[in-house]
């Protein structure tokens, strides 16, 4: 139980308590403004731990963003020093590490490294990243990516804490997808450059060919980035690549998670690694790129099992491969069923795949975190030069609009002084058909303000 006196910032300090997995003790954090002085006492069991800062502050904004700070550094280093644990990404809790380099500028290694007490390597990856991002990263005023969301699966993966329901249980389809193309006939209007579009979800090749074309239809053909998941095998057939094809889809993704057959069974997955490699092969004789994901920590897996998965997939030759960290939130299956995942083995497969990766000539190009992530650890996109995929740079950096369309899916309204405005629709795909004209509405004000 965390407690402080500056009680607007508690949901920000249990961030940092709950990266230290193994605490759990009665916490208190104070801090009190002496002059230009900001000290910081935090208490641990019967420990006392104590810090100062030094304190400028013109704006109340710019005042309360330090106070924040210096109270989750004190607290990031009292429980370090307590644990004896430092953690790879030091104080910073944030989703984008990516978007804090760039508003840090030129200095940015200097506060990561000093200030917020990320790791050497953690730094350097955020280094490169920015390097890679040269000539995709770009904020220009009118710039816009379309998302389109199809939220059905073939089956439920165990993992999953999306909204996808499985396709076979799903009865109102049609309705979805008659609502969903008013909602992208509106969306196509609200964006002046066009900088990609990628239709998502769930798993949009789950739909039937009729459907499916008639909402690649309705986006249209497209001379942009035009990325498609197509992530489980078990739903790509020649017909949908076909009609990808006509609709001028440049990227397809097909996401293996793993070449393990044990571990795709378990995870709910009714595919084998076969069916992944022929899936991927007849993708390829159409002439996508490919984005590929796998996950480090998956369930009973070793260091050598990722290891194999990772050769399977460079062996294949995909453009992009993005290493996911296992994230287990409420809502997915696999919560209940793992006690703890080796945090040691999945720092060390993360790390693995980031030499090999740049070892065969991949370069780190956008990265992410979340809460519940094992080892406290990230997601890292890679790809090969010249191969980066703008959506994935666009939603990772917040540099773009984002007009997006279908049930859960969240538009961002991105204004020229960095300002944003967000606008979710409906989780639940009966509450989007009923609500999505008065959505259409909210979106045009949004986009047109
Ligand atoms: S394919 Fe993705 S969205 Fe679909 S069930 Fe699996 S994890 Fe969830």
């Amino acid at each position: 139980m965390l407690k402080t006196n500056f009680e607007n910032f508690t949901s920000d300090l249990n961030e940092v308590l709950n990266e230290f997995i193994s605490i759990n003790c009665d916490i208190q954090v104070n801090g009190k403004i002496v002059g230009e002085t900001f000290y910081a006492e935090v208490i641990i069991d019967d420990k006392t731990y104590n810090y100062d800062y030094s304190y400028t502050a013109t704006f109340p904004i710019e005042k309360k963003r330090l106070q924040k700070r210096f109270l989750k550094l004190s607290l990031y280093k009292a429980l370090s020093n307590f644990t004896g644990v430092s953690l790879p990404w030091g104080a910073l809790t944030g989703i984008r590490p990516t978007k804090l380099a760039y508003q840090q500028g030129d200095n940015f290694e200097n506060f990561f490294l000093n200030t917020m007490l990320v790791s050497q390597s953690k730094t350097d990856l955020i280094a490169k990243i920015l390097q890679t991002q040269q000539g995709i990263y770009r904020k220009k005023s009118g710039d816009g990516d379309l998302f389109v969301s199809v939220p059905f699966c073939p089956t439920r993966c165990a993992y999953c804490s999306f909204i996808s329901n499985e396709i076979s249980k799903e009865k109102l389809i049609n309705g979805y997808i008659d609502g969903l193309l008013r909602e992208i006939e509106a969306s196509k209007k609200l964006i002046k450059n066009l900088r990609s579009v990628y239709i998502g979800g769930g798993t949009p090749v789950a739909l039937s060919d009729e459907l499916f074309y008639k909402l690649m239809q309705g986006v249209g053909k497209m001379n942009v980035e035009y990325t498609v998941e197509a992530g489980r095998p078990d739903a790509i057939t020649e017909e949908k690549l076909k009609i990808m094809k006509e609709f001028g889809v440049t990227r397809v993704c097909v996401n293996p998670q793993t070449f393990k057959d044990e571990t795709l069974l378990l995870i709910g997955r009714r595919h084998t690694a076969k069916d992944i490699m022929d899936k991927f092969a007849l993708v390829r004789s159409y002439g996508f790129d490919v984005n590929m994901d796998l996950i480090a920590g998956l369930p009973d897996e070793s260091l050598n099992d990722f290891k194999n998965s990772l050769n399977v997939a460079l062996s294949l030759n995909p453009e992009n491969i993005t290493v996911h960290t296992l994230c287990l939130k409420s809502g997915s299956k696999l919560k209940e069923s793992i006690s703890k995942l080796s945090e040691g083995e999945v720092s060390k497969m993360v790390e693995y795949s980031h030499q090999r990766l740049q070892d065969e000539g991949f370069l780190p190009y956008y990265l992410y975190r979340q809460k519940y992530m094992a080892g406290n650890l990230e997601n890292t996109g890679y790809s090969k030069p010249d191969k980066v995929c703008v959506y994935n740079v666009d939603i990772m950096e917040e540099t773009a609009d984002i007009v997006a369309n279908g049930a859960n899916a969240v538009s961002k309204r991105v204004t020229d002084t960095g300002k944003i405005t967000r606008l979710g629709a409906p989780k639940d795909t009966a509450t989007y058909i009923s609500k999505v004209d008065k959505l259409i509405e909210e979106k045009i004000s949004l986009f047109s303000e």
